[in-house]
């Protein structure tokens, strides 16, 4: 249910779904205790409050099945702000006036999340008019009846205006930060991708063989790596157009990915070669060369028909540089290559 939140949409989700059982047992729990049950709009209070869990317990369902989603955070804000409007006149008009005691009372609690939602639903521009015409409509009460105001409640009838202000700049800024955020994360990660094949691009694939290189050198860890180069794929784009010739390099590259395993790591290293990088011993990299190498042939490519490719594979030895290791990959695979290709050399 929480997977890795990669957006808005993702955190919205995730926070629906925890929020809704909250309220849920929060208005169970209302209905059992009988609270405000008196008298007619103690009744009305219930039945909403009823009527609130059946619906609730529906948003819930639908949330979690990704269904109606923007539908239903339309309708609950259309609610919620009519519901917030009603506290404050309630409190305005039949505590405050009278000099009651409880003042805004419960409508404190629900004036920053009232604001959450509108920003959660209506996102940046809009959500901040939509709130500030909120405030607008509550603070027309406060305006009308400024002489009205018993002395008592003067300060937090202001600090009460003054508070659902900050909210909505807290909540506005918050929302830019969050957006901020979100598209530094995802142009990092756009960054260390190879855009036609969305493998690892050449940028991560160093910095990897640095980690490697690191890890190889503190902890002896082994740290091989597998050059391979798609055969006579000049002829592909020759025969068929560089277009094929690209969805041809996307199909492969989607091929390899879903046959390695977990721990190895594998990118683009530039036009039609590409690397793996792995934690395993010369052999056992051989051994994943093979398989490799295996599945590419065995491959019917939608628009390209049959292809091979040739291998060359290297272990780290102990104190040599990353420029090295990566020389000597290349050469096994060019031996690969002059020995007739669709075969993997280990050096
Ligand atoms: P071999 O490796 O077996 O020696 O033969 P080859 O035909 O594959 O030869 P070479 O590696 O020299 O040619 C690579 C070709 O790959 C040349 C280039 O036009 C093509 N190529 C490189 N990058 C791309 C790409 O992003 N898209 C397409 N469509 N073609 C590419
Ligand atoms: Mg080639
Ligand atoms: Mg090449």
């Amino acid at each position: 249910m929480f997977k890795k939140i990669e957006s808005l949409d993702d955190l919205k989700r995730v926070l629906y779904l925890s929020i809704l059982p909250c309220i849920i047992a929060g208005l169970v729990a209302y209905n059992f205790l009988g609270i405000n049950a008196q008298g007619a709009a103690g009744r009305t209070y219930i039945l909403i409050s009823r009527f609130l869990v059946v619906w609730y317990i529906f948003n819930w369902i639908c949330i979690l099945n990704r269904r109606y989603i923007r539908q239903i955070e339309l309708l609950n804000l259309v609610m919620i702000t009519i519901m917030h409007i009603g506290t404050v006149y309630d409190a305005f008009f039949h505590y405050i006036l009278c000099e009651k005691d409880g003042g805004f009372g419960i409508s404190l609690i629900w004036t920053p999340l009232i604001y959450i939602i509108i920003f959660l639903t209506l996102e940046s521009r809009t959500g901040l008019i939509w709130s500030l015409g909120v405030l607008g409509v509550t603070l027309v009460f406060g305006i009308i009846h400024i002489p009205d105001i018993p002395p008592k409640y003067g300060s937090s009838v202001v600090l009460f205006y003054t508070a659902n202000l900050i909210y909505i700049i807290l909540f506005y800024l918050a929302w830019h930060i969050f957006n901020a955020l979100s598209e530094l994360k995802a142009a990092k990660r756009n960054a260390s991708l190879d855009s036609l094949t969305g493998i690892a691009n050449r940028y991560q694939i160093d910095i990897w063989l640095d980690e490697h290189l690191k890890s190889a050198m503190e902890q002896r860890a082994a740290f091989s790596i597998i050059f391979f180069d798609i055969d006579y794929f000049k002829l592909v784009n020759d025969r068929y157009g560089h277009k094929t010739g690209d969805s041809v390099l996307k199909e492969l590259a989607d091929l390899i990915r879903e046959s390695l395993p977990e721990e190895a790591f594998f990118g683009r290293w530039g036009g039609e070669e590409f690397i793996i990088i792995t934690d395993y011993t010369k052999d056992v990299s051989s051994f994943l060369a093979e398989m490799v190498r295996s599945k590419i042939e065995g491959n019917e490519f939608a628009s390209a028909g049959k292809l091979t490719a040739s291998f060359g594979v290297a272990s780290y030895q102990y104190g040599e540089m990353v420029d090295r290791l990566v020389a000597r990959a290349d050469v096994a695979l060019y031996e690969s290559k002059r020995q007739g290709r669709n075969r993997v050399t280990i050096i």
